[in-house]
């Protein structure tokens, strides 16, 4: 096993991606843009990033032959997903380098674990408890007061695993539909607007933050980002050294995205946040077509062990997500001037399945 910090891959050296999603496909092409091969790990036969390389590995996580296989076959791996089996990620770490950290979904996979280690930090969050059963689901509300957020601790994502509870809700029932046994409870954090961050750390500790994007959602999916988001410089440089401090403290290797709150406070909009995700991230899209150095290449730099780009950004960028049926819409796309269309190869356009997104730059000399 080689330490991260020992990581040094060559052109035509070999990367193994964990998960075969649309994140994994455009890690798989930024990583063949700087002459690297990739081979994707999914159990998923219809995996749309096995469409663009050419060794794939379709397989179970639990399925230890295969990822010792796949291990063999490459020099170092990462993923594309947060929710890596822990056991699968050992298997691997014992024979490859693993990038990210895989002891960086500890703390990434759990709520809970999440919110007490930025509270460690002194970063602020949304007020939270630990609820276990409905009985800590009541004192909690007594503690946090209505309307709060109810969420499992573990395996949600994109609004799922998430309940609103407003003032006379049935508690017995909004806790049977959660359906699990360890949740955390949030306060409803009226926020002016949601940004992100989308942060790379190599593995000598050199840090670049994108300029701060401003995120719009729809059922609880992000529809569209913005950037630079509109929020004062001073706030900006907030968000970003609180990206930074994150990304120091887990020492981690690859890119990650924080998404915060923007919210009113006596001094001044503040931040809390909201998720890191230790992976490349749907806000940083727009990095594909707005900036000199995407947050793929970022990610496969940082894993490389090469130096992180210095992103610049072409101008102000739009990035709009092509949600299930938005993708019917992809040839109206492609005549709209200036903007970019990514399509993911995907099968049927499921509600809330991302299919694809449109990148638009205004670029500086026209703002
Ligand atoms: P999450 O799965 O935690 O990223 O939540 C998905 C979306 O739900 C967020 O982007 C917010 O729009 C909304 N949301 C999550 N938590 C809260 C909260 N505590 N207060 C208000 N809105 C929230």
């Amino acid at each position: 096993m080689t330490a991260s910090n020992q990581v040094k891959l060559k052109p035509g050296d070999s990367i193994g991606i964990l998960g075969g999603g649309q994140l994994g496909r455009m890690l798989a092409m930024a990583a063949s843009r700087l002459g690297f091969k990739c081979q994707v790990f999914s159990p998923d036969p219809d995996s749309p990033a096995f469409e663009v390389v050419l060794h794939a590995t379709c397989a179970e996580y639990a399925d230890v032959e295969a990822l010792e296989l796949f291990a063999n076959d490459v020099d170092v791996i990462t993923y594309e997903f947060e929710n890596v089996p822990a056991a699968a990620a050992m298997v691997l770490a014992a024979r490859r380098p693993v990038l990210p950290d895989y002891k960086v979904l500890e703390t990434t996979q759990d709520r809970l674990a999440e919110k007490d280690f930025a509270t460690r930090l002194g970063i602020a969050t949304a007020a939270y408890a630990d609820v276990s059963s409905v009985e800590e689901l009541r004192a909690a509300i007594t503690r946090i007061g209505l309307p709060a957020v109810l969420k499992t601790r573990r395996f949600g994502y994109d609004g799922k695993g998430q309940a609103i509870i407003r003032d006379g809700e049935d508690l017995d029932r909004v806790w049977i539909e959660l359906a699990t046994k360890s949740a955390i409870l949030e306060a409803f954090v009226p926020f002016e607007r949601e940004i992100s961050v989308i942060a790379a750390r190599s593995a000598d500790g050199h840090v670049e933050c994108y300029d701060v994007t401003e995120n719009e959602h729809g059922d609880h999916i992000l529809k569209i980002s913005r950037v630079p988001a509109a929020i004062s410089d001073a706030l900006a440089a907030r968000a970003r050294s609180i990206a930074e401090t994150i990304a120091n403290a887990l020492n981690y290797v690859g890119v990650l995205a924080v998404e915060m709150f923007v919210v009113p406070g006596a001094d001044g909009p503040a931040l809390l946040v909201n998720e890191i995700a230790p992976r490349v991230h749907n806000s940083g899209h727009w990095t594909l077509d707005g900036a000199s150095v995407s947050q793929f290449e970022q990610h496969i730099r940082a894993i490389a062990g090469w130096p992180l780009g210095k992103p610049v950004r072409h101008g102000a960028v739009t990035m709009t997500n092509l949600i299930g049926n938005d993708v019917n819409g992809y040839e109206q796309w492609l005549t709209v001037p200036g903007a970019t269309v990514h399509l993911y190869g995907k099968g049927a356009p499921r509600p809330g399945r991302k299919m694809g997104h449109v990148t638009e730059v205004t670029p500086r000399s026209e703002k």
